[in-house]
């Protein structure tokens, strides 16, 4: 993995900016696929994650539409929003709430697979607390 870096480095960076939607993605996204209810439930993953979870992860599934590890289209696994900088970071900070983790700069949508292995350390998608981008940090 250890090409990967620069590249995966490059791909947080992007992801914690943001990326603008395009009309054609909206289009796409508006002609519904399966899954979709599950997207617009809000209720099942709140314990404990404060307000504003269910928003961002929706939007989450809007923007990123597939795995951004390995582009699994929500088909053969159940696809999942992950947050970069972890929740429990931004609720053990003196400056931060919980709930400012629900950005859409610090989620990125995965598979179950990539987010097992994200989760573990084994993939990119995780910024340690001194990379929280400006824009995080200001809030
Ligand atoms: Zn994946």
């Amino acid at each position: 993995m250890s090409d990967v870096d620069e590249a995966t480095r490059a791909k947080i960076s992007e992801a914690l900016v943001g990326r603008p939607k395009s009309a054609e993605t909206r289009r796409r996204m508006s002609g519904g696929r399966a899954g979709e209810k599950n997207h617009r439930w809000e209720g099942g993953f709140s314990e404990g994650y404060g307000t504003g979870w269910g928003i961002v992860r929706r939007d989450a599934y809007e923007r990123d539409e597939v795995c951004q590890i390995c582009g699994e289209d929500g088909t053969s696994e159940r696809l999942e929003v992950h947050h970069i900088v972890p929740v429990r970071l931004f609720a053990h900070s003196k400056d931060h709430e919980k709930t400012d983790a629900h950005l859409l700069a610090n989620v990125v949508l995965l598979c179950v697979p990539c987010h097992v292995e994200t989760e573990r350390g084994d993939l990119p998608w995780y910024a340690p607390p001194d990379e929280l981008p400006e824009s995080i940090g200001e809030i």
